[in-house]
């Protein structure tokens, strides 16, 4: 996150903050030590207001951090690594960099988090019980912390992405149905009604005389609108883009995959129908109607039907959303005269260094100047699949392994 800077390292974990939680910080020490505290405990002296609304502002988070904190120690304790917790204007994010590997995981993840959350909420709720009613400062911050954290945790459960609670949700259709990719879809429709509900009844509120609240309801719905479409447009891709390059895996086997691949030709593993797409679409248009509808990572790009270039996910990533609307698709692409062609009667083995050596996951095969066909990486590995299932070079199983997990 831009603007953002590391405090320090919490059981191997960086946690860093943004500016934006600074700024946050000093608003919530002034409307506490000038607006709830007086409010609720009359008497106290201008100084014990500022300190206490500075002290309850920190705690509150070091709360969030807690609700992060849970969060990352059950992705890790899973097996998925965890890069950094990020502090900012709207809490906290947890940067887990893989996705989870069953509805279980995930569930687990997403729910300790507002778990946590509530647990809080109920122990600093029942440690100001005894103060109730001294008046003192003690008890100030802990029913502050209390209220905190018992909203933190419900408004995490409400089930729209990106919230716990849409996490939740998620797992939990991808448990029923066993499809992950038709509970993404779900869980977005569902976070987006939800956030339209917030929309609505901010606008509501507003137009009945709850002028502020009215607002800030429908900005936390607008929050949750833009979150949501972003999520799951994000999710698709970033799921579809995690993986280690062939360049890692040929360190490890190159020996093994060359010998189990010794003889075999581009033709033979080539996919013959590769997807298509025109030159002069929108990245947009690209992503909507070819990329997430067909479930593609990689397309040939065509001018008539001479062959243009070549597009791929990792490249749409490095253009900002804002503008995949007007970006053309031949402004992105690799062109032709940068892609390495292969002919259908090369070697895979004279071939692999090549994907490797530049870092390529698909390369075009090129049969007198006509593309016939595409090779990707996907394919090879599926072909050693079914080689092995066939009982074909089975001392090689190692090699394929390896090459299977990174893929
Ligand atoms: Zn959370």
């Amino acid at each position: 996150m831009p603007g953002s800077f590391r405090i320090g390292k919490i059981a191997g974990i960086d946690i860093d903050i943004n500016v934006s939680w600074i700024i946050i910080l000093v608003l919530l020490t002034v409307s506490l030590a000038t607006g709830w505290f007086p409010q609720l405990y009359p008497g106290w002296s201008t100084a014990t207001y500022w300190v206490v609304g500075f002290i309850s502002a920190l705690l509150l988070f070091v709360s969030v951090l807690l609700h992060e904190l849970a969060h990352s120690f059950v992705a890790r304790r899973r097996g998925l690594p965890v890069k950094n917790i990020t502090l900012f204007i709207f809490g906290g994010v947890s940067n887990i960099e893989r996705e989870p590997t069953s509805p279980g995981v995930e569930f687990q993840m997403a729910f300790v988090g507002p778990l946590t959350s509530l647990l809080i909420g109920a122990v600093c709720f029942l440690l100001q019980l005894p103060l109730r009613g001294s008046n003192s400062p003690l008890e100030g911050i802990l029913f502050y912390l209390a209220v905190t954290n018992v909203l933190l945790g419900i408004f995490n459960l409400i089930p729209g992405f990106p919230l716990d609670g849409g996490r939740v949700l998620h797992s939990i259709i991808w448990k029923i149905t066993g499809n992950m990719s038709q509970a993404t879809r779900t869980a977005a429709i569902v976070g987006q009604i939800i956030a339209y509900l917030f929309i609505f009844g901010g606008i509501w509120l507003f137009f009945t005389g709850y002028i502020l609240d009215g607002i800030w309801i429908g900005f936390i719905g607008w929050f949750l609108l833009s979150a949501s479409q972003s999520a799951n447009t994000q999710g698709n891709l970033q799921s579809a883009l995690r993986g280690v390059t062939v360049g890692e895996v040929m360190n490890h086997t190159q020996g093994n995959l060359q010998s189990a691949l010794r003889g075999v030709t581009v033709g033979e593993v080539m996919n013959p129908t590769p997807p298509t797409v025109p030159a002069n679409i929108s990245l947009q248009k690209l992503i909507d109607e070819y990329f997430l509808l067909h479930g593609l990572r990689f397309a040939l790009v065509m001018q008539a039907d001479r062959l243009a270039g070549l597009i791929t996910l990792s490249d749409i990533r490095h253009v900002p959303r804002e503008q995949w609307g007007y970006t053309p698709v031949d402004q992105v692409m690799i062109p032709v005269e940068r892609l390495h062609a292969v002919s259908p009667q090369q070697s895979l083995n004279d071939v692999l260094p090549l994907m490797a050596g530049r870092d390529v996951n698909q390369l075009p095969v090129v049969q007198n100047g006509i593309p016939v066909g595409i090779l990707s990486r996907d394919a090879i590995v599926q072909y050693l699949e079914v080689r092995r299932g066939l009982g074909v070079n089975t001392p090689k199983s190692d090699a394929q392994n390896q090459f299977r997990k990174a893929a």
